[in-house]
């Protein structure tokens, strides 16, 4: 739920896979040597006989992909470029068949897995060492039935993909805010985006998922079979096995509508920022403001909002005119757009490769003690890309009881994250520090945080708790549908009986600090 002003503007650059299907599963792989050394899920060495490495490739539509294999080093990258981890196999799934056949693989040599969507793992848990990648990102089948106002799509669709075939009927739904991450990762986890307060999560936009568990069967869950199921993938991420299709509720939306951002100049911060909060808190449903501190590229600081209006556009400009009224923004990008286009609007800042670190917590309230912190730590800040957002909650979202999906803070009404980006590898140490150094200022004020922004050195304690009410309902469904914690690279609910190790014990040691 990242996004913000949009000054290098909207570019399609940093869009990945442009590339059609055919090419996508083409890859060059070299015959299998030997025995093949991996992990399993427990961080225990293991050896793969040669010929079950075979028979997997012999049995994947898609491409099995080793070391050395053309389209390796292309296939376990992901987004966040902190991370550079070698699995030992990367299953380049074609279908759902090739997902089971992939997780029967898993199973029976109790290898560690991670899912990979479209790899915005902020954490970088979709990719892994030594262990088995299950890549759906080939899977980019996209069905809009514009009568029922459906639509059915595969886990390997980004959001700007998704939006863009739903668009060419005036639909959409809610969907994150930077147009290439994935669909599946993001839904999820709950899924804000800037038409959740007016239409709800993606997740409450869900109607049915296929999915396959650890035990290698392809089950539907949706409010008619596998209730049970479909409350936990609502929420508990990719807990408890592979999503292959997503089928969600459409709505009529734009395609023009009114969005961009207002910057404000720093030496007004301090009556801008509570004027600020004090609108989101009493905005209606149509109107997302997501507050954000940053440096432009000069190394001037700003304080901002994000706005979309979904709706009449006269209304909106009514409604927003005090936002222009406080105070004269020194940057007004808020116009008339076409959504896909305010979608696309921080691609490029966020793009693919750079290095990214988070801090996040779930806020009930965001009153004056917390702004003159925010802006007081904010002041303190040497780094040029190290952001403080407040993301906009509350509307839709807050009106479904709390026990509905496994999504479980409805109440808040908005997120702070703190985020440090930096090119340089270098750069890594001194901008994870400062975003660790900050966060013990607003921890306090956050109850839980969202998983899908979990950061790679997260506690468990703060894992558990940010399930709140909804943990032991998720255990129970972990222990019918995950037993053995073959999905364990995710905000993690434990079976009962499992071992306190978490894998991302084992896969946390070669974040990129440092320029090799
Ligand atoms: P991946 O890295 O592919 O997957 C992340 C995890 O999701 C995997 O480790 C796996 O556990 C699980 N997973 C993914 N696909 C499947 C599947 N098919 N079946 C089972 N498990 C699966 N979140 C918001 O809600 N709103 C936003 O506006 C928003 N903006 C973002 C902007 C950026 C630039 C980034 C990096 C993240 C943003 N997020 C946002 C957070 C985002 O929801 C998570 O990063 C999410 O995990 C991304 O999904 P993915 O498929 O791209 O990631």
């Amino acid at each position: 739920m990242i996004k913000r002003r949009g000054f290098c503007g909207s570019t399609l650059a940093a869009l990945a896979s442009p590339m059609p299907l055919s090419r996508l599963l083409a890859s060059a792989t070299a015959p299998i040597s030997g025995d093949l050394a991996a992990i399993s899920g427990a961080g225990k060495q293991i050896l793969l006989a040669k010929s079950d490495v075979e028979d997997l490739r012999a049995g994947l539509r898609g491409a099995l992909l080793l070391s050395g294999d053309g389209g390796y080093d292309q296939a376990r990258r992901l987004w966040n470029g902190a991370f550079d981890r070698h699995p030992a196999l990367i299953a380049r799934c074609a279908g759902a068949a090739d997902v089971r056949l992939a997780v029967n693989f898993a199973r029976a040599h109790d290898l560690l897995v991670a899912v990979r969507g479209g790899g915005h793992s902020f954490a970088g848990q979709s990719v892994c060492d030594r262990g088995l990648m299950i890549d759906l990102s080939p899977m980019k089948g996209i069905r809009v039935d514009p009568l029922a106002k459906t639509a059915s799509v595969a886990p390997g669709v980004l959001l700007g993909e998704f939006d863009r075939e739903a668009q060419s009927f005036g639909l959409a739904t809610t969907a994150g805010t930077v147009s290439h991450t994935g669909v599946s990762g993001l839904t999820l986890g709950g899924g804000f985006g800037r038409l959740c307060r007016k239409f709800g999560l993606a997740v409450d936009n869900l109607e049915a998922v296929d999915i396959v568990t650890a035990d290698g069967s392809f089950r539907r869950a949706s409010s008619h079979e596998n209730q049970d199921l479909f409350w936990g993938v609502r929420g508990g991420g990719g807990n408890f096995g592979v999503v292959t299709s997503l089928e969600f509720r459409l709505h009529p939306v734009g395609p023009t509508l009114l969005g961009g951002s207002l910057q404000y100049s720093w030496e007004h911060a301090r009556e801008v920022l509570p004027f600020l909060a004090a609108f989101a808190k009493d905005a209606p449903d149509e109107i997302n403001t997501d507050l954000f501190l940053t440096k432009l590229p000069d190394g001037q600081r700003v304080v901002g909002v994000d706005i979309c209006y979904c709706g009449d556009l006269a209304a909106g400009e009514r409604v927003i005119a005090p936002l222009r009224a406080v105070r004269k923004p020194m940057i007004d990008t808020l116009r008339p757009t076409p959504y896909v286009e305010l979608q696309k609007q921080d691609d490029e800042m966020l793009r693919h490769g750079r290095g990214y670190y988070i801090k996040s917590g779930f806020l009930d309230r965001l009153d004056a003690p917390l702004i003159d912190e925010a802006i007081a730590r904010y002041e303190s800040s040497p780094l040029p890309e190290l952001d403080l957002l407040f993301v906009h909650h509350g509307g839709a979202v807050a009106r479904l009881p709390n026990d509905a999906t496994a999504f479980s803070h409805r109440a808040a009404r908005h997120t702070i994250i703190i985020e440090a980006r930096w090119d340089d590898p270098a750069e890594a140490e001194k901008n994870m520090e400062w975003a660790r150094r900050i966060w013990p200022s607003f921890e306090p004020y956050t109850d839980g945080f969202y998983v899908n922004e979990l950061s790679f050195d997260e506690s468990e304690r703060r894992i558990r708790a940010t399930y709140g009410s909804s943990y032991d309902r998720l255990v129970a469904l972990k222990n019918r549908y995950d037993p053995t914690n073959l999905f364990r690279l995710n905000a993690n609910v434990k079976p009962r009986g499992a071992s306190t190790q978490i894998a991302t014990d084992i896969v946390s040691a070669d974040l990129v600090v440092a320029t090799a």
